[in-house]
């Protein structure tokens, strides 16, 4: 599990490279932080930069079961990363990424053209 600091520098080098035009969706895993808490933190680390004006919409990522047999459900918290599907019986892995970002998607969006973030 990374550290909300960690995830927090990511978010913000990935919103740099990748244009934006002025908003940015993302998902926080909610063992990480919540997500009024990583939008505060976000605004105060940005402060000064080019990511300062970004409207940034921010949301708590669900963990999710999902089988090879198809089976998807949303997964409780306090997993351990695997359960038996109740629809086959076999383990199926539980996906629970810390972070995700939804929006801006560097394939759609491209790179950042104007002002690079030092
Ligand atoms: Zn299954």
């Amino acid at each position: 599990m990374q550290k909300l600091g960690n995830i927090l520098i990511n978010v913000m080098q990935e919103l740099s490279r990748t244009s934006t035009n002025g908003e940015a969706h993302i998902e926080v895993n909610s063992t990480v932080c919540s997500p009024e808490e990583f939008e505060t933190l976000f605004g105060y680390f940005t402060r000064g930069t080019i990511l300062e004006r970004i409207d940034l919409d921010v949301e708590k990522i669900d963990p999710v079961v999902t089988c090879g047999c198809g089976f998807t459900e949303k997964a409780d918290e306090g997993h351990d990363g695997y359960t038996k599907c109740p629809e086959c019986g076999r383990f199926a892995e539980i996906r629970d990424p810390t972070y995700n970002i939804v929006k801006p998607n560097p394939e759609t969006n491209g790179e950042r053209q104007s002002i690079r973030f030092s």
